[in-house]
């Protein structure tokens, strides 16, 4: 597990794993105990870096705020990122906090409420419409306030995104506007004060497969240039969705980044700039940038035989890390990398089973892995934990104490 490339980003120092360069025992006196998530600071610096040398300098980045809400993360990222795409009003208002401008944060998202449009317009953020009701409140309320909403058509792609852990787009859906149904909203839309800025097409998510990417990527493309041409204004904003996976267990290979990019520089220099010169081009990331950055650090608390398997508790588990239970979304159950932050350097020598402490058999965090021998007190750390970790988590189930968080 220790050579899985999420592992092996991270440092160690006296024979413990380090979080940019703090050990994890240390990081555990200095948010009073166990467990708690850590996120990299460097890694995040480093991804983005990464993106940035292989992705389109035209092309900009957006940052999903979903995938890892924690304000500290946020305020990191928007000094590294041009925008930020949220999906709930309390996302947004995190997102205003930071110096990122209003014009730079877009709202997606089913079910938009009257006072979550209101609270949007107000702002002035960019409302990704999500079918023709949303659109009409968002005019009303803009109405309403005298203020011209900045808004966006979230288009529901007449294709799906092949081999996405989860779809997003294609056939019928929650998400967007059907594709077909588009023009009719465009023309609704120039009969109202909104101001029409473009559109917005997120096919799936959790994708390693570079050439599924890039056939969605193109398909994308070639359906906003179809819908620009009964646009009301012309269109300054293009969000290409994303859908950039992560390696989560050993079995999957890390997406190849450098193929995406060269097909993005294509789709920028052949037909996005030529037809849209005035669009702001962005793809849009959430477990790519931050899933990899973060650990969630547990403690051993029982070590115990039953019937010739080896099981170490700890005090965590799918309460606050429900993705390693293989409970968020997974179709077969797969341990994600895990190591014994405490012993980094020791040489695995058994093979046991690492469940969390929850009264329920879905608390499973690591089944049947190979380790170095742990004892009670020592830390157990889990990777994979920066994206869709402690928000995406079943907190209240059990009752349990909540995890601590901290950007280091
Ligand atoms: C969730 C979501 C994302 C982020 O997805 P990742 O798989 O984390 O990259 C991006 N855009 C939209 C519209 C989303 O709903």
């Amino acid at each position: 597990m220790t050579s899985h490339p999420t592992v092996a980003a991270f440092g160690r120092r006296e024979g413990r794993l380090a979080v940019n360069g703090v050990p994890v025992d240390r990081l555990a006196a200095r948010a009073g105990g166990t467990p708690y998530f850590a996120y990299d600071r460097q890694l995040l610096t480093d991804r983005i870096a990464l993106l940035r040398a292989t992705l389109p300098a035209d092309l900009q980045l957006s940052y999903a705020v979903k995938a890892n809400p924690m304000p500290a993360v946020v305020q990191h990222l928007s000094g590294l990122v041009d925008s930020f795409d949220v999906a709930s009003s309390a996302e947004m208002l995190v997102a205003l906090d930071t110096p990122v401008p209003a014009q730079r944060i877009s709202f997606a998202g089913p079910g938009k409420t009257d006072a979550e449009l209101r609270q949007a317009v107000a702002a002035g953020v960019t409302i990704e419409m999500e079918s023709e009701n949303e659109a009409a409140r968002a005019a009303h309320i803009g109405e309403q306030l005298g203020i011209r909403p900045r808004v966006a058509v979230r288009v529901n792609p007449d294709f799906s995104l092949k081999g996405s852990g989860m779809r997003m787009g294609g056939g019928p859906q929650q998400f967007g506007v059907d594709a077909e149904r588009v023009p009719a909203l465009l023309k609704q839309l120039g009969e109202t004060e909104c101001e029409f800025l473009g559109f917005h097409v997120f096919a799936g998510s959790q994708n390693l497969r570079a050439e599924s990417l890039i056939e969605a990527q193109q398909h994308t493309v070639d359906l906003v240039l179809r819908l620009a041409d009964d646009a009301p204004t012309p269109v300054r904003y293009v969000n290409l969705g994303g859908g950039f996976g992560i390696p989560y267990t050993d079995r999957d290979l890390p997406l190849d980044l450098a193929a995406v990019g060269a097909n993005l520089s294509e789709l920028m220099t052949g037909k996005l700039r030529p037809r849209l010169p005035e669009a702001r081009v962005v793809v849009e990331l959430g477990r790519y940038i931050v899933g990899e950055s973060g650990v969630y650090v547990t403690r051993v608390v029982d070590r115990k035989q039953s019937r010739g398997k080896t099981f170490l508790v700890v005090d965590g588990g799918l309460h606050h890390q429900l993705a390693a239970s293989g409970n968020f979304g997974q179709v077969i159950r797969r341990n994600y990398p895990l190591v014994v932050g405490t012993r980094f350097d020791e040489e695995p020598v058994e093979t046991v089973t690492v469940v969390g402490s929850l009264c329920t058999p879905l608390d499973l965090l690591g089944d049947n892995v190979t380790l170095p021998r742990a004892d009670v007190g020592d830390l157990i750390v889990l990777f994979q934990a920066g994206a869709y970790g402690l928000t995406a988590s079943p907190t209240a189930f059990l009752s349990h104490p909540a995890a601590a968080e901290m950007l280091v």
